[in-house]
């Protein structure tokens, strides 16, 4: 069969594999589709250690072809996901408490283990969750891991139906938390981008209050139009983001970080105790919250906006997202 692997120059390869029989546990996905995340991009560039010969892939969607013994949770015929979250211990103090996320023995798909970029792909069958009838493979990769993370923070973020969320970022992920906000959480949503095609986009999705950093200095503008936000969520990639997040909310908000940049942010001691704001991080989400993520699509509530491509664009589509080209979510197309 046909896998994207990480070749040694650091860059996604197509080329021939074989996999491994079954083992008790397991089921073998006849892959769908498989999304392009911007977590790929630091697999295959080494930034996380030299994964070379791994299959890349943490948005795949397969049609479940065999089973192997002591499969209880998928059936042939079923479609399921291949997700960052790909395996946990099963038993360590974060598995047992709703955080498997946060397992230290965690294995994640296309990186500590082959992904979901390749024809065929295996999966331990307990942590694979059933896509449920009426959502496309397509969007559902997508929400396998951008859709979820959002979904995921926003939980987080502890906001109410009525209540103020700002977005921080309206890419391929900001665009699918403001989705989840508006439709799920029913909050009233302020998305900030220094994008103004972004914000154009986010408008069209209903965002009751679009701002651009590089026009007007947002933390202020919230705090003196709506009192500040009862929470944020970032999405964005810019220690400033981070920074703004916390001058937005009001007392007793919260801060959530998804994006990832490289650097430290700013944290004054007096804001966070005389303002009680909590600063939280959140990675990616459960089983249970995927499959409620996937529920949400079905109901028609999230619409990822998703391109399928062939196996041989996988290069130029991670050339076009290293110089930030791209619109949605690209989907490779595994269908053979
Ligand atoms: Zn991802
Ligand atoms: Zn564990």
């Amino acid at each position: 069969m046909k896998a994207i692997v990480v070749g040694k120059d650091h860059q996604p390869q197509v080329t021939e594999r074989t996999l491994r029989p079954l083992k008790y546990g397991e089921a073998l996905l006849d892959m769908e589709c498989c999304g392009v995340c911007h977590t790929d991009l630091h697999v295959a560039h080494a930034d996380f250690g030299d994964v070379t010969g791994t299959i890349l892939g943490h948005e795949g969607i397969g049609i479940v072809k065999e089973v192997a013994e002591g499969v209880t949770s998928l059936k042939v015929g079923d479609r399921a996901s291949v997700a960052w979250f790909f395996e946990g211990c099963g038993h360590c103090e974060y598995c047992t408490t709703g955080r498997e996320t946060l397992c230290r023995e965690v294995k994640n798909a296309g990186y500590s283990v082959d992904g979901g970029m390749a024809q065929e792909c295996i999966v331990t069958a307990d942590y694979s969750v059933k896509v449920p009838d009426g959502l496309s493979s397509e969007a559902a990769s997508s929400i396998t891991c951008a859709g979820v993370t959002t979904y995921k923070a926003i939980k987080e973020s502890g906001v109410r139906a009525g209540e103020w969320l700002v977005l921080f970022g309206l890419g391929g992920l900001g665009n699918l938390a403001l989705q989840y906000a508006k439709k799920v959480f029913n909050a009233k949503v302020i998305a900030v981008d220094i994008n103004d095609s972004q914000l154009e986009f986010a408008k069209q999705y209903d965002a009751d209050v679009t701002l651009n950093p590089k026009e007007v200095d947002v933390a202020k503008y919230i705090q003196e139009h709506v009192g500040g936000a009862h929470a944020a969520v970032v999405t964005a990639v810019a220690k400033q983001a981070f920074n703004a997040a916390v001058e937005s909310v009001r007392a007793g908000g919260t801060v959530v970080a998804v994006g990832l940049p490289t650097e430290s942010m700013d944290l004054s001691i007096p804001r966070l105790v005389l303002d009680g704001i909590r600063v939280v991080g959140s990675l990616v989400g459960t089983r249970e919250d995927l499959k409620e993520a996937f529920q949400f699509g079905a109901e028609g509530l999230v619409v990822p906006k998703t391109q399928l491509r062939p196996m041989e664009d996988v290069q130029d589509i991670f050339k076009e997202m290293e110089e930030g080209k791209i619109n949605g979510r690209m989907v490779i197309d595994l269908r053979h």
